[in-house]
């Protein structure tokens, strides 16, 4: 019972569904809503698709463990790591 979680992702690319795996995701955190992104790469066409993440889906994602990144806006946080 350790069924790995799988997303549907579409691609506004090439317009393919996927099913990826939590790993194929990265979810960036920003200040607001407006400023959440989820991004994943299309396995179908090798694109780099960033959308808006809502609520539930950063729910869902960072529930799976999905790689999360929080974005630092407003400030000079600029590339430090
Ligand atoms: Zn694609």
């Amino acid at each position: 019972m350790n069924m790995p979680t799988r997303f549907r992702a579409s691609c506004p690319d090439c317009r393919s569904t996927s099913e990826l795996g939590a790993e194929a995701f990265r979810l960036a955190l920003g200040a607001s809503s407006e400023r959440t992104f989820y991004s994943f790469t299309c396995p179908s066409c090798g694109a780099a698709v960033r959308k808006r993440a809502g609520e539930r889906i950063v729910e869902a994602l960072s529930g799976a463990g999905v790689r999360t990144m929080r974005l630092h806006l407003g400030r000079q946080a600029g590339m430090v790591q």
